[in-house]
Parts: C-alpha cells; sequence; structure tokens
C-alpha cells in the first residue's frame, strides 16, 4: 500500500511527462511532415526557396501584362520588362474575362476590357493608399 503522497506526485509526474512526449512527438510529426511539404511540390513553395514571389504586372506606359518573380519586398511600380520604363504595377487577373489590368486604389474602377466594375469599397484594406 503505498499511497502516500510521493507515490503520488509521482503518478502525476510521470502522465505529465507521458503527456509531453505525445505533445513532442506530435509536434516532430508536423514538422517532417511541413518538411516534406515544402520539399515535394513547386510553386509557392519553390518561390519562398528562391527568396521572391510571382507578381502580375501591368504596365502603363506600353500597356504590356505579364508575370514576373520579384523579391518579397520589390516596390512597384518596377521596370516594366518589355519596354523598359518604370511604369509596370501591380496587376490582376480580371475574373470575368481572364486578362491581366491594373490594381487600382479607386473606390470604385472597371476592366478596360469587359467593364467587369471592381468596387474596393468592399475591400477597405485596399481602399487606403
Ligand atoms: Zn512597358
Ligand atoms: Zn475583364
Amino acid at each position: 500500500m503505498e499511497r502516500n503522497p510521493f507515490s503520488r506526485l509521482r503518478e502525476w509526474m510521470s502522465t505529465a511527462a507521458g503527456r509531453w512526449a505525445a505533445i513532442t512527438l506530435a509536434l516532430l510529426a508536423v514538422g517532417a511532415a511541413a518538411a516534406v511539404f515544402f520539399g515535394g511540390s513547386g510553386g509557392e513553395a519553390d518561390d519562398i526557396r528562391s527568396g521572391g514571389r510571382r507578381y502580375l504586372y501591368y504596365c502603363r506606359q506600353c500597356k504590356a501584362t505579364g508575370e514576373i518573380r520579384l523579391a518579397w519586398d520589390a516596390k512597384f511600380p518596377i521596370n516594366c520588362p518589355k519596354c523598359d520604363k518604370r511604369e509596370a504595377v501591380i496587376g490582376f487577373r480580371c475574373n470575368k474575362c481572364g486578362r491581366i489590368i491594373e490594381d487600382r486604389r479607386d473606390p470604385v474602377f472597371e476592366c478596360p476590357h469587359c467593364q467587369q466594375v471592381y468596387d474596393n469599397r468592399l475591400n477597405p484594406w485596399k481602399a487606403k493608399k
């Protein structure tokens, strides 16, 4: 009959230790899964590894559009890859016609190709410059 306070404390310690071991193992499993994920396919993981990300751009000078890989801290406008003027601003793909258009900060603007209306008032985080 070892039911004294010390043996109870030891019991508690062992369950707590068991719990910590389980948590540590779970974290290791998550870490391994993440390593497999980032080591596996390309896409965003590739961008993270190469220290940059892909942007869509729109050149206000020559109207060129496309995709470009830039550093994470790239500042727009950037030099247009086509005409080399510093007029290439960040763009996005119009969800109606699929063409790349300037990502404007106006409260409301239209896609110049299909007149799809974009309302930044629905995106307050975009409305401020
Ligand atoms: Zn250009
Ligand atoms: Zn459009």
